[in-house]
């Protein structure tokens, strides 16, 4: 066995799943939330092994479990003890690296890396960028480097794979030296995922990375599209923060930026208001009362206008973005569809390139409909671009990049 483990850390929570990376199973995963607050909450699932494994017991089990824990390192402990009393055993099969997710490597870094005490204070600085998520990152770094400190800890870096973007592509046309300043530029997010799903998808249609042009839309809370040259980030939605592109759960995505100057002279909205407002109390939620697109549906069905017409503003926003990015590639060989939104919502997907067809694009409307799960194919035979469902996992991308920085 060769278990890599993944930290997803959060400011009051985090997410871990340990992977045996010879046949890239899920061996354990688990929760740990409200860290902090008079009572946290710890969920792990112990996933039984293919054969006759030592934890051929645990079939799927989740265990919860109550108690207070008032930081990272305590919610570390709380992990350990879990594997010790409901495995597997990290004593038999301890990790041989840990991988963490970390949301942002400004222009610094561009692949992952092993995290040195240069890197966190690298990391640290970042936060500037990106003051909700690096510093969170970084308390899991720390706190799991306390808990595993003989094993090399490696950080993997949300805006990594889009540090191939062209200037052109992450410049925005305003005064060169206060963005210079400011670290002012298009980063992209998302791009574990828009690696995993692309690499994912060449493989499946059996072509070499590198001979194709795709096009990936990562449709979860978050939204993102990516259009991928030769296995290269050519062009993202996401720019100097997530706030940009798509239209998302609970962000608006694109929008005019005199709409703040105006509602902060003429709603008394402060510059901490209008954050919160474009980042959690707009995109669905803000247009229809939810950001989770089954409500949405239900609402349609229901005759509710508002649904109504933030699905049009939601499919509207994709398919100009699907024509912007076949424009800016000349055209592309596979798109696909991956998260939530993406690997569920077959309405959605058909409505952003049914008029495509100039283009190449086909949906089959049978394959499209399929419930089941998995890669699969959802254009015609006769579709000149091959478009595709592929369930993304971020972890086990995050494993993978681990593995091979351990293994360096
Ligand atoms: P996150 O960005 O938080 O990781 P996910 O990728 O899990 O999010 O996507 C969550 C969203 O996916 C939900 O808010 C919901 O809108 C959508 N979703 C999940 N399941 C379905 C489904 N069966 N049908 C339609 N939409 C779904």
């Amino acid at each position: 066995m060769t278990p890599v483990l993944v930290i997803n850390s959060g400011s009051s929570s985090f997410k871990y799943q340990l992977i045996d990376m010879e046949t890239e199973a899920t061996l354990a995963s688990g929760l740990v939330e409200r860290i902090g607050d008079p009572l946290g909450e710890a969920k792990h699932t112990v996933f039984a092994p293919q054969g006759d494994g030592p934890v051929a017991t645990f079939l799927d089990a989740t265990r919860t479990r109550e108690l207070p824990i008032p930081d990272h390192t305590a919610g570390f402990q709380v992990m350990l003890d879990a594997f010790a009393s409901d495995g597997p055993s990290l004593q038999d099969h301890p990790p041989i690296a840990v991988g963490h997710r970390v949301v942002h490597g400004g222009a610094r870094f561009f692949e992952p890396t092993l995290v040195t005490p240069l890197v966190e204070i690298n990391i640290d600085e970042l936060s500037v960028l990106a003051p909700l998520h690096n510093p969170a990152n970084l308390a899991g770094i720390v706190a799991a480097r306390k808990a595993f400190p003989d094993v090399p800890h490696v950080a993997v870096f949300d805006t990594a794979f889009h540090q191939t973007l062209a200037p052109e592509v992450f410049t925005y046309a305003i005064d060169a030296d206060v963005a210079a300043a400011h670290r002012i530029r298009r980063y992209g997010f998302h791009g574990t995922s828009h690696k995993f799903v692309s690499e994912t998808a060449a493989a499946f249609v059996g072509r070499p990375l590198e001979d194709l042009k795709q096009i990936v839309f990562h449709l979860g809370n978050g939204a993102s599209v990516t259009a991928i040259d030769g296995g290269r980030s050519v062009e993202t939605s996401m720019g100097f923060t997530p706030l940009e592109g798509l239209v998302m759960g609970t962000r608006s995505g694109d929008i005019d930026p005199a709409v703040l100057f105006h509602l902060a002279r003429r709603s008394g909205m402060s510059i901490d208001d209008l954050d919160d407002f474009l980042n959690k109390r707009s995109g669905m939620v803000g247009l229809a009362g939810s950001n989770d697109l089954r409500d949405i549906r239900a609402a349609i069905a229901a005759g509710d206008q508002r649904a109504r017409l933030a699905f049009d503003v939601y499919v509207h926003r994709l398919r100009a973005y699907a024509g912007a990015y076949l424009a800016q590639l000349g055209g592309a060989d596979v798109i696909s569809f991956t998260a939530g939104v993406g690997e569920n919502a077959p309405y959605v997907r058909e409505r952003a390139l049914e008029t495509l067809g100039f283009a190449g694009v086909e949906i089959d409307h049978e394959r499209n409909m399929a419930t089941e799960r998995g890669i699969r194919i959802i254009s015609t035979d006769a579709s000149a671009v091959t478009v595709l469902v592929v369930p993304t996992d971020e972890e086990l991308e995050i494993a993978r990049q681990t593995l091979s920085v351990a293994r360096a």
